[in-house]
């Protein structure tokens, strides 16, 4: 017998190894860690397979040291997944299994840890019967707490009570920990079962069909797209859906855009369902990151909320997943396994058997495609419950109205009433920083960036130049470099734009919110809670400020400039735009009081702005997607992109071209291997687009260029890739080269 062992290492293989002598009669499954020796190092990687022979020569094969685990560190459909994301995506098998795990199971910890379980001793009993002195309440309503209960996880304990009371009970005798070893799926039973508490709302029609319906399939593979508007209550019918599926005993999984910025959200979960909420995101330490792990593994964690990745969080009862914002871009990982967890969780519904609702009120066009051809079911919350009517949007032509740093006097005069009359308002740039140029008026000399074809962006707080491309920081010149004249900062970032309210608004407290004030620890909570409380007025932004808030008092919002988008290259440009817009304005008028929305552009007749005004997103969407049919973009085409970067700018080209020429000859061999079946011929071949350079062409001192390949079948890109990509890394490049596949990118960049 030889194992195939995923290792974690750039290598596109599995290893062969032979079993442990010592354990070679008794092979453990498919999934469980092994220690193996790799080189001189000894490595953990994941027994993925198990095969009669080796390719590699018996005299070279090693033996495998030790076998981990009895049962494996995934649950059989994500063991699944992670095969099928590493051929789909031709991303290395072992750097997928283990970007799956917490680091701390990487390096060999066990799956189960033992738990403690808290009770109160003899003790501790007759301590609570003395007469209650006045000393030490906390300790007092520790002990009682404890003696409802027959033991507490230390977790449930400390959710509630400082540790520090925990540890004088034990130090006085009057609480035990008692060891429970924890070896996976019976504990569900007799600890953190979910709670689920009454508050669920009466449902409007809307939200109670789309919930019967989903929960009629609940036991089977189906995808739901929920489309509401924001404040429409998606959020409740995910807590409803849920609630039935917890009833059945099941696990549910909830991926988030962002956790930092919807604290919210995660909060009305745990008032919903107490205990049982695990939350799983970047922030966490690795020792979190491994108890919540433990938690879902052991379906002692019945919902897990989490980001991106958390799509990955072994959960052998899952019944059901949410993806909230589906449309949102950070579903998608920017580098090393470039994966969607959107379309990852609904290859896992599938696999699982189990419903995924996708939600959003800005779906993407992938989406809405499957919906229209009836692959997803469509759920439609038209309204906002209660009183909230959507917001009043306006179209304001910055050539026809003076401005004041980029804030036009319809904008002004409109802040003020809203202001006058107790709302908060939103003002939205997507652009950080004071001025995105540092500019000659004599010479038109503009700051650049030493190592990029980019401008640096003025950063006048912190007095530095500032290359968002490559993070390159450098003084502010006093003099233009070429003529010695005065420089002007032109342009608004939201720096800038804050300079400005202040001015014009000095009775109005502001908050910020972008990369720049959010990088310190709790700054984001503390800016939100600065408008939940109605402290701060008006809240400047960037795309943090799309991402679901809630801030009822807002009723106005004005987006400074909508014509980022409007002519960009890129062809999910234009639905970024329109999702954004939508977004931002959502935030408007989310209670009783009516919202207003201006935006400010160039360009008012633009088709695009025109239609999302007067007809809302969804006819924005029918037309973009007719113009990617048209245009032969996706969805209707298969897009895989390699880019590359090197130093040496005509090296890179070569390498490309090189690489584009393996491709072209494949498709012709492709083609003449199908030349009899007239269908085939047509279906197989991809087209290999390119070499062209990255929009940013020189980015930190490296030239960035890519191929662009293209089909309108998945299966035909599939293995052309599969032939192809081998070919791609045995060919030689330039000096520090580096190169990556892109399997359905989201920019072609
Ligand atoms: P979304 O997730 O679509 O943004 P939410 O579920 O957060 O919407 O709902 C927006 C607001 O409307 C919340 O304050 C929520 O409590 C309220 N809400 C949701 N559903 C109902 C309902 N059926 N009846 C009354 N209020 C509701
Ligand atoms: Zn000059
Ligand atoms: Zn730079």
């Amino acid at each position: 017998m030889i194992l195939q062992v995923a290792i974690d290492t750039p290598l596109r293989q599995v290893f062969d190894y032979l079993p442990p002598s010592a354990q070679a009669q008794d092979l453990p499954p498919l999934g469980v860690r092994v220690l193996v020796p790799f080189g001189r190092q000894r490595l953990i990687g994941i027994l993925v397979g198990i095969v009669a022979e080796s390719a590699v020569p018996a005299a070279k094969l090693k033996s495998a040291l030790e076998f981990m685990d009895e049962s494996p560190v995934y649950d059989p459909v994500t063991f699944e997944l992670l095969r099928w994301a590493a051929e789909y995506y031709h991303h290395p098998i072992g750097e997928v299994y283990a970007a799956a795990l917490p680091v701390s199971l990487r390096d060999g910890q066990p799956v189960s840890a033992s738990i403690e379980l808290w009770s109160l001793t003899e003790a501790g009993s007759e301590e609570l019967a003395r007469p209650s002195s006045r000393r030490a309440p906390q300790q007092r309503a520790l002990l009682s707490w404890l003696a409802e209960r027959s033991s507490a996880t230390t977790a449930q304990v400390t959710e509630i009570f400082k540790r520090a009371h925990l540890k004088t009970l034990e130090a006085r005798g009057w609480a035990v920990p008692n060891l429970s070893h924890s070896t996976g799926l019976g504990l569900a039973d007799d600890l953190g079962t979910v709670e689920v508490h009454p508050g669920g709302l009466a449902l409007t029609g809307a939200q109670s069909q789309a919930v019967e319906t989903i929960l009629a399939a609940l036991s089977a593979f189906s995808v739901h797209l929920l489309y509401g508007v924001t404040g429409s209550g998606k959020t409740e019918v995910y807590l409803q859906v849920i609630a039935a599926a917890l009833a059945q005993g099941g696990q549910a999984l909830v991926l988030v855009p962002e956790i930092a910025l919807t604290p919210q959200l995660v909060d009305r979960f745990r008032r919903r369902f107490s205990g049982g909420v695990a939350v799983v995101h970047s922030g966490l330490t690795d020792s979190e990151r491994r108890d919540a792990w433990r938690a879902a593994h052991s379906g002692r964690a019945r919902i897990i909320i989490g980001t991106r990745s958390a799509v990955f969080t072994s959960m052998p009862k899952l019944a059901l997943i949410v993806v909230d914002e589906e449309h949102d871009a950070s579903y998608k990982q920017h580098e090393g396994f470039r994966y969607s967890a959107r379309d990852l969780s609904v290859m896992r519904a599938r696999g699982a058997g189990v419903p995924v609702i996708l939600g959003s009120a800005t779906p993407s066009l992938e989406t809405l495609e499957n919906a229209a051809g009836g692959r997803y079911a469509k759920h439609i919350l038209p309204q906002r419950p209660g009183a909230a009517q959507p917001p009043r949007m306006s179209l304001v032509d910055l050539r026809r109205h003076a401005a004041d740093q980029g804030l036009s006097t319809p904008a002004m005069q409109a802040i003020d009433q809203h202001l006058k009359a107790g709302g908060q308002v939103i003002v939205f740039l997507n652009r950080r920083g004071y001025a995105p140029s540092l500019f000659c008026n004599s010479c038109s000399w503009v700051a650049p960036c030493a190592h990029c074809d980019a401008r640096m962006t003025l950063h006048r707080r912190a007095l530095k130049l500032r290359c968002h491309h490559c993070g390159a920081q450098a003084p502010v010149p006093t003099i233009c470099a070429s003529c010695g004249q005065a420089l002007l900062p032109v342009g608004q970032g939201t720096e800038r734009v804050e300079e400005t309210l202040m001015r014009l608004f000095p009775d109005a407290p502001l908050a910020r919110l972008d990369r720049d004030t959010a990088s310190a620890r709790g700054a984001i909570q503390s800016v939100l809670e600065r408008v939940h409380s109605g402290d701060a007025r008006i809240l400047v932004g960037t795309q943090m400020l799309t991402k679901g808030h809630h801030f009822p008092e807002v009723t106005l919002v004005v987006i400074l400039d909508a014509d980022q988008g409007l002519f960009a290259s890129d062809f999910r440009a234009t639905e970024r735009l329109a999702q954004t817009i939508t977004q931002v304005a959502g935030r408007a008028g989310r209670e009783a009081r009516p919202g207003e929305v201006m935006i400010q552009t160039q360009f008012p007749e633009h088709p695009l702005l025109q239609r999302l005004i007067a007809e809302g997103y969804e006819s924005f969407a029918a037309s973009a997607l007719e113009e990617r049919r048209e245009a032969g973009w996706p969805p209707y085409s298969r897009l895989a992109l390699l880019r590359a970067e090197a130093k040496d700018s005509a090296g890179l080209d070569s390498y490309l071209r090189a690489a584009a020429a393996l491709g072209h000859v494949l498709n012709d061999s492709a083609a003449k291997e199908s030349a009899s079946k007239e269908s085939a011929a047509k279906d197989g071949a991809v087209k290999i687009l390119g070499p062209a350079a990255a929009l940013i062409a020189r980015r930190a001192d490296h030239f960035r260029a890519h191929l662009l390949i293209e089909t309108t079948v998945r299966s035909s890109l599939q293995r052309f890739l599969a032939r192809w990509l081998p070919q791609v890394e045995a060919l030689a490049g330039p000096k520090g080269l580096r190169w990556s596949i892109d399997v359905d990118p989201l920019e072609v960049d």
